[in-house]
């Protein structure tokens, strides 16, 4: 199902050269939300890979901002909890926090206490892959809160940027890859 859908998807992905800075070839997924029924289906694609390949999940975890887009809809599919993963000082309450080094200095990415139980698997979702150090936050952050990371899944990958390396304990699916 992937496989027909790919090709659909790819189509409504903007290349924006040097953007937001020089040397940045930023791949813009706005368009694709110009085509309700291609989000619809796409969502639908992504819970059905769930249901027959991930297997039973407890929630799905989605990284600000691009991964609440689709996130949500995917949990609506499957009737499970929805989990938004926030950068540092968004989300009111106890939290619990993982770090991950940025390009300039150290960024935190954080979810609110109590939403993984121990042992619950966790759908982590994201629109892209670019040096993965967003993801390992968020695959450390469920796993310090007694989670373990069903499977990650994103839209894009950029293939030369080689995100998938610091990934290698998490099991990893993109729909799109970019050399
Ligand atoms: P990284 O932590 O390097 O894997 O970066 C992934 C995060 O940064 C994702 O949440 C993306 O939304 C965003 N991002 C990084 N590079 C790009 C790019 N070339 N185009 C669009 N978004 C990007």
């Amino acid at each position: 199902r992937f496989d027909q859908i790919r090709p659909k998807v790819e189509k409504h992905i903007r290349e924006v050269k040097d953007f937001p800075k020089k040397g940045i070839n930023f791949r813009d997924i706005m368009p694709l939300f110009g085509d309700p029924a291609l989000v619809n289906e796409l969502c639908v694609v992504i819970a059905d890979h769930i249901r027959h390949t991930t297997g039973q999940i407890d929630s799905v975890a989605g990284l600000e901002a691009r991964g609440f887009l689709f996130g949500p809809q995917v949990a609506i599919q499957l009737g499970v909890p929805f989990i938004p993963i926030r950068k540092q000082g968004k989300l009111p309450g106890s939290t619990i926090n993982a770090s991950y080094i940025k390009e300039y200095g150290e960024d935190r990415v954080e979810i609110q206490e109590g939403v993984i139980k121990n042992g619950d698997r966790v759908f982590l979702i994201d629109d892209l892959l670019a040096t993965g150090g967003t993801l390992r936050a968020a695959a450390d952050l469920v796993k310090k809160a007694g989670g373990q990371v069903a499977e990650a899944f994103v839209l894009i990958e950029l293939s030369p940027l080689n995100g998938r390396s610091k990934l290698e304990d998490v099991n990893l699916t993109a729909l799109i890859s970019y050399d």
